[in-house]
C-alpha cells in the first residue's frame, strides 16, 4: 500500500496494490500533459481511493487525466472504456515511488531532445508501440 498527495494537500490518495516500477510514454498528448515527460506508476481500482477536488479531463475518446482542481497537480490517466482500468498514476505523488526504477519507455522517437533516460528497460518507438495497441491513435502529429 502506499500513500500520496498532490502539491496543495487538497488531494489525498491510498492505492492497495501497485507496480514497482515506473512507465514513460514521450507521445505528444502526454508532452502536452505533463510539459515534458509523462511518467506513470499502475495502480488496481481495487483498494484505489482518493478524495479531495479532482477533477476528470476526457483526453480522448478512450482515457481520461485527472488533476487537482485546487493547485493543478497532475493525478492519473485511465482508460474510460472499462471498469477494471488500472489508474497510471503520477509518480511524484507517492513518497515510496522514489526508490522505484524504471520498467519502460513509449514514443522514443518523439521524446524531446533534451530528454534522454539512461538503463536497459524497454523502448519502444511509437509504431512499434501502436502495432501492438490498435486501439491507440491518440498521439497527436
Ligand atoms: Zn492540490
Ligand atoms: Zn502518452
Amino acid at each position: 500500500m502506499i500513500e500520496g498527495r498532490c502539491l496543495c494537500g487538497a488531494v489525498r490518495l491510498r492505492v492497495a496494490e501497485h507496480e514497482t516500477r515506473v512507465e514513460a510514454c514521450h507521445c505528444r498528448m502526454c508532452q502536452r500533459w505533463s510539459g515534458g515527460l509523462f511518467l506513470s506508476l499502475s495502480g488496481k481500482p481495487e483498494g484505489f481511493h482518493a478524495e479531495g477536488p479532482v477533477v476528470r479531463h476526457q483526453s480522448s475518446e478512450f482515457a481520461e487525466r485527472a488533476f487537482c482542481g485546487t493547485c493543478g497537480s497532475h493525478l492519473w490517466m485511465r482508460d474510460t472504456d472499462r471498469e477494471d482500468a488500472d489508474y497510471e498514476l503520477m509518480p511524484g505523488l507517492f513518497d515510496d515511488a522514489r526508490g522505484f526504477p524504471l520498467r519502460s519507455e513509449i514514443y522514443t522517437d518523439r521524446a524531446l531532445a533534451c530528454v534522454s533516460l539512461a538503463g536497459d528497460h524497454a523502448r519502444a518507438t511509437r509504431a512499434e508501440y501502436e502495432v501492438k495497441n490498435a486501439h491507440l491513435t491518440g498521439d497527436l502529429p
